[in-house]
């Protein structure tokens, strides 16, 4: 009987997890697609042919640079460290 109540429950809140990550990842998704005018780096103006090519860009084509050669620095964050 209780354990009938207790994965009534653990359905209950993984139903609500499974929602709430859903509505996260919409937020994201609706908040990523406007393409930023001005970098959220340094400041500078993007220009009008980066942020079409770019659906929701948000920084320079510099900053990116930078970016993605720091994200290659650490593949590891994302993959739990598992090569180190
Ligand atoms: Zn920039």
């Amino acid at each position: 009987m209780t354990d009938d109540l207790n994965d009534e429950m653990a359905q209950a809140s993984t139903a609500m997890f499974t929602q709430r990550s859903i509505d996260a990842i919409r937020a994201q998704v609706h908040t990523a697609l406007p393409s930023k005018e001005i970098c959220g780096c340094c400041g500078v103006n993007i220009p009008l042919d980066r942020q079409l090519a770019v659906p929701g860009v948000e920084l320079c084509a510099g900053c990116q640079d930078v970016k993605e050669r720091r994200d290659r620095h650490h593949p590891a964050s994302k993959k739990g460290m598992r090569y180190v």
